[in-house]
């Protein structure tokens, strides 16, 4: 399908991006990749009248990495996350994830940003951004202002970003311990039935710290405090994976839809948390 009729601006900074939003509203939406903007504006599930792309702002693009200080620009596309070699040293995870999203077309152009702002609960960067403790830096009318991925998602599709706020830049430290992001979806391509990553330290066999995430198994992220209550300080044997994978699968809470029922995504998660706590503690 065509797209209702939209008029379209290209700003090349961010003062000049939010002064649009400001100043249209309601009927303002940024663009970044459009990989899940314009299928729905394609679909007319979506009305937008003015369209603001992001694509000619330098100052959101790019990976800065400071010591174990991590930065990376709204615009950034997740291609450039997987083949980015200095991130690659200081957060392996982030290109372990990328490459489970969706396939190099979509990656091309699809952006840190775009998918972190979305709100999608099947996108997997939010539940990533979670686990790894991330902040998101946001510019509006009133400023700007940060706010931790932990705090960020209200829903599915909703977010504490106000209307006229743009995502400028997401950070974070350089995890240390073994990691991994276990992904169970239908086909290559798709979107996760349900995804978990795991970043643990284990120090003479007792877990020293951990976080877990999962993605596409509730209407946001999920981050798994009491799972990670239960395993930090704990000798980990098969029993205590058990429990804590338990806890996390109790923790999660997703709807039925064309990738299964209830109690098939609860026991796909299962298996994925699972995967991903062997796996990160194999890597430790
Ligand atoms: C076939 C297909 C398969 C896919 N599979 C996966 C998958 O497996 N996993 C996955 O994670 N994703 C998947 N995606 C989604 C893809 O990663 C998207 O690119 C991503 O979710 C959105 O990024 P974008 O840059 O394209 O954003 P856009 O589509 O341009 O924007 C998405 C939304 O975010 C808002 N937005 C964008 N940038 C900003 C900003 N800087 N500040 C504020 N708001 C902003 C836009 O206004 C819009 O509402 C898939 C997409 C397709 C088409």
């Amino acid at each position: 399908m065509i797209p209702s009729a939209f008029k379209f601006y290209k700003p090349d900074n961010i003062s000049k991006a939010v002064s649009l939003m400001k100043d249209f509203g309601e009927e303002a939406r940024v663009i970044a990749g459009g990989h899940s903007l314009i299928p729905i504006m394609k679909q007319r599930l979506t009305d937008i009248k003015h369209l603001i792309d992001l694509s000619g702002i330098d100052e959101i693009k790019g990976i800065n990495i400071t010591g174990d200080e991590i930065s990376i620009g709204a615009m950034t596309t997740q291609v450039e996350l997987i083949n980015n070699e200095e991130l690659f040293q200081k957060a392996p995870i982030i290109r372990e994830a990328s490459l489970q999203i969706a396939d190099p077309q979509v990656r091309n152009l699809g952006t840190i940003g775009g998918n972190v702002a979305n709100g999608d609960p099947a996108n997997d960067m939010p539940g990533l951004m979670q686990l790894l403790d991330a902040t998101y830096k946001l510019s509006g009318t009133n400023g700007s202002r940060e706010v931790k991925a932990r705090d960020f998602y209200e829903g599915a599709y909703f977010t504490s970003r106000e209307d006229d706020e743009i995502l400028l830049s997401i950070s974070f430290e350089s995890p240390s311990g073994g990691y991994a992001y276990e992904k169970q979806k239908r086909k290559i391509g798709d979107y996760a039935t349900a995804a978990a990553g795991v970043i643990i330290k284990v120090e003479n066999n007792k877990c020293s710290s951990a976080s877990i995430a999962l993605t596409n198994l509730s209407d946001t992220p999920v981050y798994c405090n009491k799972a990670v209550d239960m395993i930090v300080g704990k000798e980990i044997d098969n029993d205590l994976l058990d429990r804590v994978t338990k806890t996390c699968v109790d923790q999660s809470d997703p709807v039925a839809d064309q990738r299964g029922p209830v109690e098939f995504k609860k026991y796909v998660a299962g298996i994925v948390i699972k995967k991903a706590l062997k796996r990160a503690i194999e890597r430790v």
